[in-house]
């Protein structure tokens, strides 16, 4: 097992991409926290499945709109497991339409969840991280290409994630941590669904035509927080069928 011993912190991991995330970790070896916004039953669940697989496993309830809710998460992962060696960003929300429909509270709720909360998350988890430590952000393929109207603030908000994750790839460079980012395409969770309306759409603008699974995704945060992704950094990942092609 490549995470043998390895604690890790996966936002919004009681469903869809992050429950993939989470799962794939602890497969690996590592023990699993995990945030979630309201949906305490799946959470328990991911928690169940963790412990499994000889795990431990923890979760907690936080916003990631609330600054504190995502300091104390971090905090109390490191506390539970006496370390903190991965963090991953994945908690995010997707609002979509029209850039005049898009409301004062759609900006600053986009960017407080997809922006500021992998910040301070990131910023909380420097402190815990050490040596071989890995913070993986995950961003949008409309953070590359935006094929289709109505992305304005939400490719906005996945592309800052690419600043993020330069910065501290160099800051953090030098203690032996990785940061990287994956861009997801197409994935069939609970936010965008491979029987949706516009799954078609999205399904012929990847080169594969077709959704992704969330295991796909998490197969390489598995890659980049083991020890053979150890030399990649400030890296954008495209995991995406195509669709920035
Ligand atoms: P889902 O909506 O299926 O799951 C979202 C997860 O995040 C749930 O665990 C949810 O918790 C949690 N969550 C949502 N909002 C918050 C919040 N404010 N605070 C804390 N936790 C929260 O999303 P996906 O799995 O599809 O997406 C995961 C990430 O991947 C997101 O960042 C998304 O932008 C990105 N992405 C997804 C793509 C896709 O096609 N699916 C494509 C490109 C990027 P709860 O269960 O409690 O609601």
């Amino acid at each position: 097992m490549t995470l043998d011993g390895k604690a890790a912190l996966v936002t919004g991991g009681s469903r869809g991409i992050g429950e993939a995330v989470a799962l794939g970790l602890a497969e690996e070896g590592a023990d699993v926290a995990l945030t979630y916004h309201s949906n305490k039953e799946r959470a328990a669940s991911v928690v169940d499945r963790i412990k499994a697989l000889g795990r431990r496993a923890w979760a907690v309830q936080a916003d990631s709109a609330d600054p504190e809710a995502v300091r104390e998460a971090v905090a109390g992962a490191a506390a539970e497991f006496g370390r903190l060696d991965i963090l991953v960003n994945n908690a995010g929300t997707g609002v979509l339409g029209p850039v005049g429909d898009l409301t004062l509270e759609d900006v600053d709720r986009v960017l407080a969840v997809n922006v500021r909360a992998p910040f301070l998350a990131a910023q909380a988890a420097a402190h815990h991280l050490g040596e071989g430590g890995r913070i993986i952000n995950i961003g949008s393929c409309m953070a590359e290409r935006v094929a289709f109207p109505g992305g304005s603030l939400y490719s906005m908000s996945k592309s800052a994630l690419t600043g993020l994750t330069k910065a501290l790839a160099r800051e953090l460079g030098p203690r032996g941590i990785t940061v990287n980012l994956v861009h997801p395409g197409p994935v069939d969770t609970d936010m965008n669904p491979a029987d949706g309306e516009s799954a078609p759409m999205q399904s012929g603008l990847t080169a594969l035509g077709r959704y992704g699974q969330p295991a796909e995704i998490a197969a390489t945060v598995s890659h980049l927080a083991g020890d053979r992704g150890r030399y990649i950094t400030g890296a954008s990942i495209a995991v995406d069928g195509g669709f920035a092609v």
